[in-house]
């Protein structure tokens, strides 16, 4: 067919790996044309998952705050929820942060077009419009964003009581009684926000612990003040049915070991949510048409500088692999695009941070010590209770801890955890620590100002050295 566009640097997909690629492409002076199915830019991140998610925690956790204020003796009524007005509050906030993309995606002349987009072959891509026009685009490089999507249990019937992240970020019901499906980070945060506006919670996980990925020494102080949220938490535990009956949804579990504590009987439910994962896109977009090899389960493996088998075709985001994170998407976009445009750029890091954004966070970062123990490496390591922290205590929120984990050779930080208010925050502390090969003294010896949550971590790293300082 007839070529409707032509550019050097063709991207797939406007989440947060594609509109970083393209805009560090044109930022470079590629002429870059920028392809999403949908109407807006920002993809499952800014529309769907990271950015609304935390509106709806903020208004959570200070609802929650706020009943807590009973013991510094100010008392707040019941809070009253109009589910309407908190809708559009967070649909709100998307609207500013996509209209701020498609700002800048237009500032720097990178154009988006508007389709479902599918490879014809290595240097041409037809993009379907809604409408079901079609364009033709010749590219001389290309980066694949077109990231993931839900992934769904076989079982699961189709019912507006069932919901999956986006249906929860819908906000459609509070309802009575709720089981979340899958007990990790996504499923957690959402059951908080549905706790926090009323509902009751049960979880069901087939692991044996909630949050996994996270050091347990963490979760526990997560889950011990969390516990007023949930009737049940069944793990080692399998969703085997679900049934959608008109009085609500019946599940059925079976125990996957006897440390399962899950009952026999179907479980009755107002709404359950099925957060079990997400299925990379690769198997969606004829990739085989341009040569570009994908995995049986959708991925798409690249090099250190995000290349897949295709030279002059790049990979980035949720679609080449774990963690799929937004952070770690849009550091692979910069490399692809510097290295689609000559540079000798590597995606080459020592650590990718991880964020429970639930009351309080659960944030680590590089080598877990559980990681570690389980490999046998040797590590020593700082911990630094919040009880000890005057700022804490002041907060009235002195239930977490602040971790590091050293290499035990070197003193060098390989990693940390933190569980407490504001721990996605102080958790970068630790990240540069690691990326700069920081030891326990460059961080003890940095004075950190005081009285802030941030001092923990100085105080951790104080605390492995053998030191213990007179600041509380
Ligand atoms: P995506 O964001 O998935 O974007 C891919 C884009 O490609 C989409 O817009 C899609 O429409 C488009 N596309 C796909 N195929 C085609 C095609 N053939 N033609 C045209 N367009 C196409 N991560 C964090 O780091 N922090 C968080 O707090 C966080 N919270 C989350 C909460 C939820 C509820 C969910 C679901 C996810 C969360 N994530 C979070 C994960 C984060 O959203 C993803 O890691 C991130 O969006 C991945 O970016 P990406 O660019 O790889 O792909």
């Amino acid at each position: 067919g007839t070529v409707d566009v032509e550019c050097e640097m063709l991207v797939l997909g406007a989440g947060p790996g594609g509109y970083s690629a393209a805009f560090r492409s044109a930022d470079l002076g590629m002429n870059t044309v920028l392809v999403e199915r949908y109407a807006t830019l920002g993809g499952v991140c800014l529309n769907v998952g990271c950015i609304p998610s935390k509106a709806l925690l903020h208004t959570a956790a200070i609802m929650d705050e706020a009943q807590h204020m009973g013991a510094h003796g100010i008392t707040f009524a019941k809070p009253e929820v109009d589910i309407n007005k908190l809708r559009d509050y967070k649909d709100g906030v998307i609207k500013k942060l996509t209209g701020g993309l498609a700002g800048m995606a237009k500032a720097r002349k990178v154009n988006v077009v508007q389709g479902v987009g599918q490879f014809i072959d290595p240097n041409h891509m037809e993009v379907t419009a809604a409408d079901g026009s079609k364009k033709i685009i010749r590219f001389a490089k290309a980066i694949i964003a077109a990231g993931s999507r839900v992934v769904k249990l076989p079982f699961i019937p189709d019912d507006p009581r069932i919901v999956d992240s986006t249906g929860a970020l819908e906000l459609r019901q509070v309802p009575n009684k709720m089981l979340i499906i899958g007990g990790g980070i996504i499923g957690l945060e959402m059951g908080t926000v549905y706790s926090s506006l009323g509902a009751r919670l049960d979880v069901v996980e087939m692991m044996d612990g909630l949050m996994q990925g996270a050091d347990r020494d963490l979760v526990k102080v997560w889950q011990k003040f969390n516990e007023h949220r949930f009737d049940n938490i069944y793990v080692n535990t399998k969703t085997v049915a679900v049934e959608a009956r008109e009085d609500g949804i019946y599940v059925t579990f079976e125990k996957a070991n006897d440390k399962s504590t899950a009952p026999a009987e179907p479980q009755r439910y107002d709404m359950v949510l099925v957060a079990v994962g997400r299925a990379p896109n690769g198997g969606l977009i004829a990739a085989d048409k341009a040569g570009v090899a994908v995995t049986d389960r959708g991925f798409i493996n690249v090099d250190a500088q995000m290349r897949t088998n295709v030279p002059h075709i790049f990979a980035i985001g949720d679609i080449v692999g774990q963690p799929m994170l937004a952070h770690k998407a849009v550091h692979e976009a910069h490399t692809a695009a510097e290295a689609a445009f000559g540079e000798k750029a590597y995606f080459d890091v020592r650590q990718i941070p991880s964020v429970a954004y639930t009351d309080p966070e659960v944030a680590w970062a590089g080598v877990t010590e559980d990681q570690a123990k389980a490999e046998g490496r040797k590590i020593g390591k700082g911990v630094f209770p919040w009880a000890a922290s005057g700022r804490a205590i002041a907060n009235g929120r002195d239930e977490g801890f602040t971790k590091l984990i050293f290499d035990e050779e070197t003193g060098r930080v390989i990693g940390g955890g933190i569980v407490g208010t504001g721990a996605g925050d102080l958790i970068s502390e630790v990240c540069l620590a690691i990326e700069m090969g920081a030891d326990a003294v460059d961080v003890g010896k940095t004075i950190h100002p005081h009285p802030t949550l941030g001092e923990s971590v100085g105080m951790a790293a104080e605390v492995f050295k053998g030191h213990c300082t007179d600041l509380p």
